[in-house]
């Protein structure tokens, strides 16, 4: 039996607007004055998400840089290395020149599985794989209905709506059949098809509007479904009901600095009573971005945060050892994580024009917000440099080492920073993958060393975990000042089981890979920095079939890591696989 490898690759056109393929951008709800970037598309970006958010392993294909050949989708062996395209091109944008006839041999001679998205059937070649016939452009406001019989639409709603809400009519593609089946229709129209070829590869066409097509609930799964059908299987995570919040700001400067934005640091007992308690009670973590840096005006230097009492200008008491007392204690207990906030949540140039801010009075150069940025200079309008920028990033890392014992994986920018650090040498992102983050906090998503992505998206969806600000105004001034708000966000979530980020982090790195190597395996690597979560923690995948894998497997054994785990399995139901703690490389084999 011939199984597929566990790996897609990702065709596009021009979408990637970073030329140099590292930075992804995501169109965002976010205010304009935090988001100026101009997007080309939107499609890509929720590609990589839902990629990532699942952990199925991807290549990214970009035809307006890369001449696709045969060595694209096969290995020095001659074997497949693919074993599903995902076809996002759009032929009408500049391309390298390219021979489209590649991609019969690459179905029809090595059976790797195609699947090809809205209107980017242009390409003869494609229309011939998939079996259909482009006839012209749709528009409708009709729901999409399928039966639920074939896999791919197995579970799904009857029917659902095609449009989102900013819509009123679906884009889509009117295509006539020859060759496929189709499985949900859109009045008379298909629009979703599916074909089976004798090398076996599935070739499937969804329709839609390639712009938002993915804003759909309905839409994403049965595009992952398509994926495990064309593939044979699939190793997943989905995240119904879990959800992650977040603290921003202990052991800052502004609190006993600035005017707006004064408050007294949380004690040791403060911190025990109003979240360590709350947290423990609801089984819950709490995600803090830390400021480990405090900038002392008297030295005109930065010393560890939480070093000093002292009674600031305003004749507030500020007692910072008790505040880590406290953050360590929760870090112990289990319900705190503690995330990067940067290195002092201020500017690093504190004494030239307009300032200078050290030894300013309260009421001048003191009150101006611009001073407590770190990562964009909004005193002065102007990026922060990125050697600068950089070691700010790794000096914090290696700080938050020496106050708590951690690595942090997580980073949060102090205050609106990359709306100014945004050319590319200085971009706040790029920068954040590079000092070894996995994750951007707030309005970002994934780092790592393959790409940095600008923004999020499906947050509290099974692809991807609730997003929650702590209540009352996500930062510690909140919790000094109205302490009882806190506890609206369990009483807001009665359902969401908190998680942190190290351990999301740790899944959406996982290496993944699959096939055929001496019997059907899977694997599952954990790097030591990214996924470190996993050196003592379990781990859980989905384990999916085709029907017609499961039916040509027949009822399995499942061993993981040599263990034998389930027994006399069929495919067909979804499966959890356990993986214990450890890091480095898992097997998976089915028998
Ligand atoms: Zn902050």
């Amino acid at each position: 039996m011939k199984i597929k490898p566990y790996r897609v690759a990702l065709v596009i056109g021009d979408q990637w607007d970073d030329p140099a393929g590292f930075l992804v951008n995501v169109p965002s709800t976010l205010p304009e004055d935090q988001y100026s970037d101009s997007f080309v598309s939107s499609d890509f970006s929720s590609l990589i998400i839902m990629f990532k958010s699942w952990g199925i392993p991807f290549d990214i294909i970009r035809l307006d840089q890369e001449f696709m050949d045969i060595n694209r989708f096969i290995g020095p062996d001659g074997k497949p290395t693919i074993g599903c395209i995902v076809w996002d091109v759009d032929q009408t944008a500049k391309l390298q020149p390219q021979r489209y006839e590649v991609l019969r041999e690459a179905v029809n001679e090595y059976g790797i599985s195609l699947i090809a998205l809205a209107d980017r059937i242009g390409e003869p070649v494609i229309q011939e794989l998939l079996g259909i016939k482009y006839i012209d452009d749709l528009l409708s406001s009709d729901s999409l209905e399928h039966s639920g019989v074939h896999f791919i639409t197995k579970g799904l709603k009857g029917s659902f709506d095609y449009t989102d809400e900013s819509a009123t009519a679906c884009k889509s593609v009117e295509v006539e059949l020859s060759g496929a089946e189709s499985i949900a229709e859109q009045e008379k129209y298909p629009q979703v098809t599916v074909r089976r070829l004798e090398s076996g590869a599935g070739a499937v066409w969804i329709g839609g509007d390639i712009e938002r097509m993915f804003s759909r609930q309905e839409m994403r799964t049965l595009f992952r479904r398509a994926i495990t059908w064309c593939i044979g299987y699939s190793l997943f995570k989905t995240w119904e009901n879990k959800g992650w919040m977040m603290l921003d700001d202990p052991g800052g400067a502004q609190n006993p600095w600035l005017d707006h934005w004064h408050y007294p640091t949380l004690t040791e007992q403060q911190i025990d009573e109003r979240l360590i308690e709350p947290l423990k009670e609801h089984n819950a973590i709490l995600v803090i971005n830390v400021i480990p840096g405090f900038v002392n005006d008297e030295l005109r230097r930065v010393e560890p945060s939480f070093k000093r009492k002292f009674t600031d200008e305003f004749g507030t008491f500020q007692d910072y050892p008790s505040t880590l007392r406290g953050l360590i204690k929760g870090m112990e207990a289990g319900v705190f994580e503690i995330s990067s906030h940067g290195l002092t949540h201020m500017q690093p140039d504190l004494w030239s024009q307009p300032g200078p801010w050290y030894g300013a009075a309260l009421d001048k150069e003191r009150a101006e917000v611009g001073w407590y940025r770190e990562f964009g200079d909004v005193r002065r309008g102007k990026e922060i440099p990125a050697a600068e920028a950089l070691w700010r990033m790794k000096t914090g890392i290696k700080w938050l080492e020496y106050l708590f014992g951690i690595t942090p994986l997580s980073f949060s920018q102090g205050g609106e920073g990359p709306s100014i650090s945004i050319s590319y040498p200085n971009h706040t992102y790029r920068l954040t993958a590079l000092a070894g983050f996995g994750w951007y906090t707030w309005s970002g998503g994934y780092l790592g060393r393959d790409l940095a992505v600008r923004g999020w998206d499906f947050r509290g969806t099974m692809d991807c975990p609730l997003f929650a600000a702590a209540p009352p105004d996500a930062h510690d001034k909140g919790i000094a000042e109205h302490p009882e708000q806190f506890l609206r966000v369990f009483e807001e979530n009665p359902d969401v089981e908190w998680m942190g980020l190290r351990e999301y982090i740790a899944y959406i790195h996982a290496d993944i890979s699959g096939g055929w190597d001496n019997g059907f395996t899977l694997k599952v690597d954990y790097d030591s920095h990214y996924c470190r979560h996993f050196e003592k923690n379990n781990s859980e995948w989905n384990l999916l079939a085709a029907d017609w894998l499961a039916k040509a497997l027949g009822n399995v054994t499942i061993s993981v890591d040599g263990e034998t785990t389930v027994t006399d399995a069929d495919l067909n139901e979804q499966l959890k696989i356990k993986i214990p703690a450890g890091l480095g490389a898992h097997s998976i084999q089915i028998k």
